[in-house]
């Protein structure tokens, strides 16, 4: 299958982020905390070699990483300024979009976006569509913007992990996608969580069997990041999605319980963390977001005690 040339280099997706050595500079960062930090993204158009213009032309008409940046933009008080880089004049040994360890840069290279795109081709001519998908973006650029959508999304929550050092009780990778999932689903509906399911799942039988290099990874086995994002996703609202996520057998009947709890969680868990950083102009609607969440995770919890003995049994 021609699938295997593109998703090869996809592989690692954010794993030459170089996550094991996370330091920051610390002592004579003056500016740290001021709050008036921004995202901004950057074409560099001058490092963009001719055989990726076109991916990149995609995204940027989609507006994608623009929509994600003016959220943050609006919404959290940033101690320093992000630059999204989406440029060929990367750090050495940087092949996917990657965040720099103090948070302040992500690079997204222009040949990542051609594999992602290629990748999303395939899914298209290859793949049947989920009914939940719209017909009209089931094509590669769609494919190819809704999942960078999510992909920037992962990016930001190391950012955001990073600039404002949040207190994490878990892996970082595993922070990062929930934050993908937290943002898109909140944001921008189901359809980012659903692309990169359907990329990642690509990506994921490329790959083949699990090798130890991937089992030992920081990031959880890709199919593995396949679930996660669904279980979100239908979490999220199971009325609305455990018809064609689950009954349409795309995310399994063992795991789908688990799924509101774990959803409520996550966006309880966000919306917290967030709170203390949120902008002025923002701070009544996210004030009002968090004990929203709150609520639903007790209620969530609380549902999810007493269907227990039946989901234990059931299996
Ligand atoms: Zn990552």
């Amino acid at each position: 299958m021609a699938r295997t040339i593109a998703a090869g280099a996809l592989l690692a997706l954010g794993m030459a982020a170089g996550l094991a050595v996370v330091s920051w500079t610390g002592s004579g960062d003056t500016d740290a905390g001021d709050g008036e930090g921004r995202v901004t993204i950057v074409y560099e158009d001058d490092a963009i070699a001719p055989q990726d213009r076109r991916a990149v032309d995609a995204l940027r008409k989609s507006g994608v990483l623009e929509k994600t940046a003016d959220w943050v933009n609006t919404s959290v008080a940033l101690p320093h300024d992000l630059v999204v880089k989406v440029t060929g004049k990367v750090p050495p040994g940087v092949t996917d979009a990657v965040t720099q360890p103090d948070g302040r840069t992500i690079y997204i290279p222009p040949r990542f976006l051609t594999q992602v795109q290629e990748v999303a081709g395939d899914v298209a001519k290859s793949v049947k569509r989920p009914a939940l998908f719209p017909a009209d973006k089931f094509n590669a650029d769609d494919l190819a913007a809704l999942s960078t959508r999510f992909i920037f999304g992962h990016e930001l929550g190391h950012a955001l992990q990073r600039q404002l050092q949040l207190p994490n009780l878990g892996l970082e990778e595993d922070a990062a996608d929930g934050f993908a999932s937290f943002h898109t689903v909140n944001e921008a509906g189901p359809d980012p969580s659903l692309a990169a399911a359907m990329i990642f799942d690509a990506i994921a039988r490329a790959e083949g069997e699990l090798t130890l290099e991937g089992l030992s990874s920081d990031h959880p086995v890709t199919q593995q990041r396949v679930f996660n994002f669904l279980c979100y996703l239908d979490g999220s609202d199971p009325k609305k999605f455990d018809g064609p996520l689950v009954g349409d057998g795309y995310l399994p009947k063992t795991r789908a319980p688990l799924c509101p709890q774990a959803w409520a969680m996550l966006d309880h868990g966000w919306w917290t963390q967030l709170q203390p950083h949120l902008r002025e102009g923002f701070k009544a609607q996210g004030d009002q977001r968090q004990k929203e969440a709150r609520a639903r995770l007790i209620a969530e919890t609380k549902a999810f005690e007493e269907k227990l003995d039946r989901i234990r049994t059931g299996r």
